[in-house]
């Protein structure tokens, strides 16, 4: 586009005003039957969806780039940029084009951004996309996010450090930045961003936005004073809702705090690396998610998700769900049954609240609210505190329900420009427009019979259709015997069409009925809406009890299901597991070996030998896992298990290269131990999977004990330690609270049989060459690796080495005393007397 007002098109000119408002979002123009794309956007559009590019026209001598959508498949293409993070503006023409001279008026009609739709068809049932915005200060950011279609907003504050970890646990589906914040971290993360006028996120107009929207004086009531980053991120983001939507959004009724001090706190390599929502080994494998969801709603599952990451540190917040679920097993019969039966309340309540509820979404919504009556009695009978108070939520006789009853048909149609969504008897004047309808087929009926008595031809007919209206037809044939005051409609090949004046007023009286009844609809159907949204804090809570119902109950059916146990929590150092089973491997594998964990405070480090593929991360996985689960309120899989106070997990378990990040699978490995060395605290479960196996032996032998040396001494965090040097498992002669445990196996023949058991003491022999065996390394180049495994060990022992691993190791060699390299790189020239004398000092308190 140049500078120089070319000359445009109408539709073009209009286009380009539109286009201005809106540089960051694709505009889909819609024209005719199509919604079309132009210059950049259409060239984005044409790469993103694989639509085909073509020109048009031209722009001061350049052609116009064009691509473009059929008006019937816009959802489905939606659907395929939100995901890869792109906005759309939609503009859709408004008037007749019958009857408007000159272009169309156009307007954008909805804009869709990936972190704020709300549409049923664009969002996943089993997942919350927020949008979030972040402002930044001196070592904080303040994040602020939302999920429009919950109506939960939430702000926190925390050090720059913990940003990331921050953004892998909340996941927003869009970041809004100011534009003058460029921040490195970002770039590793695969998240659509958008740059705002740094002004947007000023605190004090922030905490005005906020203060107006939620009609209160001041934000203390939310507990937000002196969150200024925060706040004044919250305020960009409610304002960009607010322009996105085109209107308020009242179902936000609240704005919370988030309390990430009482949630266990895990980084986004954990979250990865123990399979709790995604896999990392392709889409259809199992996670913890995966099995556990048995929720017989959306809001559970979405729930769910929710809880696996965040789980509770205080006892008595698990024990509540604790006790629900145990409740819920002998006592919650029917009450799955009666879920089924509840509509998605939460994203419905947000569509009433943007007004675009469609009218089988109020429909869903009141067969839900007397489903729920249905529950509540049963709900009554489970002896549990917190399910009480859930079911206190629940509605009772709902006057909502029976407005709604009385409001809507039981089934209506699927779009309110059809008409047939308003019930009968909701509305006089509407009954009586549709008995004008109602009675025009009788009406019709007795005028055919009257003509073709009258007229004489027994063949006549009263017919009506949606171009020409009401007609009488009659073959061509007897088309000469038709009465005077008859007029010609219409002539087909065998038939001619008439209309009579009675049958013109009729006519006109029936059209307008329809087209009033249509219009009454609307607008009956626009103040049930208004109503409505003055119940959307009560269903917003409604919502959220039906979703912790469901989820409880569901633990309560997996663990009877799936045979787990209620976890026990003490104040005392204790991580005590019986017979405790991987979650997910189990149900993988024909007969999964149980084993146990016992950590506490003489016992806090256990180094992990056996074989290859001998269990050992599926144990250390499992016991992590048995962790989160416990704190999540689910039970677990075991026989027993005990768990003292834990703040943190983390985990260094398997090889990624980060290659967006740029870094090597050895970076990855040691950013991610200096984060678990740096942050880990005596209540921390720690699991190291092969730590120093990206570098040379000697290099990562060496770390591997240093890493383990400063998790017994100095973290004294619960470890499991898993590793191949052999070398490591005398540190448990040094250190009183490291124990060697290993995984058992078996030669048998040459080959090797993995018992997957954990014992006591470390493991006999490293098995490596037997397992290559099994792998189907060819038998010649076994026999010569243990031909030459049988020379290493030989030389090893007759070398003598130094001892690397005492407990306080001595240093290689004398080194020369750091003065020296400092003399000898000093340019004496180079120095002024004041410099020298300055140097002398320097060097006094060296030796010093
Ligand atoms: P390692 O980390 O020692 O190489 P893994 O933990 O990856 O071994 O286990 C390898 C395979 O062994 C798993 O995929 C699983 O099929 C099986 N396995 C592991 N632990 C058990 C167990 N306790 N019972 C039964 N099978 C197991």
């Amino acid at each position: 586009m140049t500078d120089a007002a070319p000359k445009l098109t109408p539709a073009m000119a209009a286009y380009m005003d539109i286009k201005r408002e809106h540089q960051d979002k694709l505009v889909f123009y819609r024209m005719g039957d199509f919604y079309e794309l132009f210059f950049d956007d259409a060239e984005k559009a044409s790469r993103l969806l694989d639509i085909t590019l073509t020109t048009r026209g031209a722009v001061a001598g350049t052609p116009i780039k064009l691509a473009g959508i059929p008006f019937h498949a816009l959802e489905q293409y939606l659907a395929r940029l939100i995901k890869l993070g792109e906005s759309v503006a939609i503009c859709e023409q408004f008037g007749d084009p019958a009857t408007t001279k000159g272009p169309l008026e156009r307007k954008v009609a909805r804009i869709v951004t990936p972190g704020t739709v709300t549409d049923a068809a664009l969002l996943d049932d089993k997942r919350d996309a927020a949008v979030m915005a972040m402002a930044a200060g001196k070592g904080r950011v303040g994040l602020a996010w939302l999920s429009l279609s919950s109506g939960d907003f939430k702000i926190l504050q925390c050090p720059s450090e913990e940003l990331v970890s921050e953004l892998e646990r909340i996941r927003p589906a869009e970041l809004l930045l100011p534009e003058d914040l460029d921040l490195k971290v970002l770039d590793s993360l695969a998240l659509a961003r958008k740059k705002l006028p740094a002004w947007q996120f000023d605190a004090d107009s922030g905490e005005k936005t906020l203060t107006r929207h939620f009609g209160t004086r001041d934000l203390a009531g939310f507990g937000a004073e002196g969150m200024g980053l925060a706040i004044g991120a919250a305020g960009a983001l409610l304002d960009y809702v607010k322009a996105t939507q085109g209107m308020n959004p009242a179902h936000i009724s609240a704005l919370t705090v988030e309390d990430n001090a009482s949630l266990i706190r895990m980084d986004g390599a954990t979250r990865r690396n123990l399979e709790l929502t995604e896999t990392i080994r392709g889409e259809s494998s199992p996670t913890l998610f995966s099995l556990l969801d048995r929720c017989a709603t959306s809001m559970g599952s979405r729930l769910l998700r929710q809880w696996l990451h965040h789980p509770l540190r205080q006892h008595e917040h698990i024990a509540a769900r604790l006790e629900a679920v145990k409740a819920l097993q002998s006592g919650g019969a029917g009450i799955d049954a009666a879920l089924a039966e509840v509509a998605d309340i939460e994203r419905i309540n947000a569509r009433i609240a943007l007004r675009s509820a469609r009218p089988r979404d109020l429909a869903a919504l009141r067969d839900s609210l007397f489903a729920l009556e249905r529950l509540a009695p049963l709900i009554e009978e489970v002896d549990s505190g917190l399910v009480r108070q859930l079911a206190h939520a629940l509605p009772r006789q709902s006057p909502l329900a029976q407005q709604l009853a009385a409001a809507i048909l039981p089934e209506p149609s699927t779009f309110l420009r059809e008409g047939g969504v308003i019930n009968h008897g909701y509305s006089a004047e509407l009954d009586e427009l549709r008995t004008i309808e109602t009675r025009c087929g009788e009406f019709l009926l007795e005028l055919e019979a009257r003509e073709r008595e009258r007229s004489g031809i027994a063949t006549l007919k009263v017919e009506f259709n949606r171009v020409h209206g009401f007609y009488i037809e009659v073959s061509r044939a007897q088309s000469d015997k038709v009465p005077d005051d008859y007029r010609r409609r219409q002539t087909l090949k065998n038939a001619e069409r008439y209309i009579t004046p009675e049958l013109k007023e009729f006519e006109d009286k029936a059209l307008s009925a329809q087209d009033r009844a249509l219009a009454l609809e609307k607008s009956l159907y626009e103040d049930l809406l208004d109503r409505l949204a003055q119940h959307i804090v009560e269903l917003k809570q409604i919502a959220e009890a039906v979703a912790s119902l469901d989820l409880l109950s569901t633990f309560a059916e997996r663990a009877a299901t799936l045979n787990y146990v209620e976890p026990e929590f003490v104040p005392q150092v204790t991580l005590e597991i019986s017979e405790g089973r991987h979650p997910v491997v189990e149900n993988e594998v024909d007969r999964f070996i149980a084993n146990d964990v016992c950590l506490g405070e003489s016992r806090k480090l256990l180094l992990i030998t056996g074989p290859n593929m001998g269990g050992k991360s599926t144990y250390m996985r499992q016991t992590a896992l048995i962790t989160l689960m416990a704190h999540i309120g689910c039970f677990v899989p075991a026989t027993r298990a005990v768990i003292g106070p834990i703040d943190r997990i983390f985990t260094r378990i398997g090889a990624s290269d980060d290659l967006a990040g740029g870094r090597s699978t050895f970076m990855v490995e040691m950013t991610e131990t200096a984060n678990i060395l740096n942050n880990s605290t005596a209540q921390s479960l720690v699991l190291m999977d092969e730590v120093g196996r990206g570098t040379s032996t000697f290099d990562g032998l060496a770390l591997a004990w240093a890493i383990a040396r400063a998790l017994i001494e100095k973290n004294r965090s619960y470890t499991l330690f898993a590793t191949h040097y052999f070398e490591l498992t005398r540190l448990a002669g040094d250190f009183p609270s490291v124990a060697n445990v290993h995984l058992s196996a078996v030669e048998h023949k040459d080959s090797i049989v993995f018992l997957h058991h954990v014992e006591e003491g470390p493991a006999s022999q490293s098995y490596g060459l037997a397992v290559a065996q099994l792998a189907g390394v060819p038998p010649r180049v076994i026999r010569e690796a243990r031909r030459h495994l049988v020379e290493l060990e030989n030389q090893s022992a007759a070398m003598n080495q130094p001892d690397l691993f005492s407990q306080a190791p001595q240093p290689a060699a004398a080194e020369p005393h750091p003065l020296l390299g400092e003399l000898a790189d000093l340019e004496i020239d180079d120095l002024t007397p004041r410099q020298a004398l300055d140097f002398l000092f320097e060097c006094k308190k060296m030796l010093n």
